[in-house]
């Protein structure tokens, strides 16, 4: 329970401060991939996402990691595990899976 609280306020004062990066984009993101977070630049969404909340609440985990982890941190990490476990088996999208059903919004 105090996990999920800190999540939540965390989760808050990323999203007040990330929300102006976030942007909804008119066409398909190659590949199966229907948003992309490239912090410090800003979460890319395909708009016909933009009522899916549970797509913001993911990529918003990976602002969370980045903020943790800091820029080398974030990108070495996520590419090493890219290139071991593919795109969506790596330790950080389990992570941002898992946070991202306890952030709020
Ligand atoms: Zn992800």
């Amino acid at each position: 329970m105090k996990l999920c609280f800190s999540i939540a306020l965390v989760s808050m004062s990323i999203f007040s401060i990330k929300e102006d990066k976030i942007y909804y984009i008119p066409f398909d993101i190659p590949g199966s991939q229907m948003a992309a977070t490239i912090p410090p630049f800003g979460t890319f969404i395909e708009s016909k996402y933009k009522k899916d909340k549970s797509i913001l609440k993911h990529e918003l985990a990976h602002w969370i990691q980045y903020e943790r982890m800091g820029f080398v941190g974030f990108y070495t990490t996520y590419l090493k595990e890219y290139a071991k476990y593919g795109r969506k088996y790596g330790p950080m999208e389990k992570e941002a899976r898992m946070m991202s059903k306890k952030i709020t919004y």
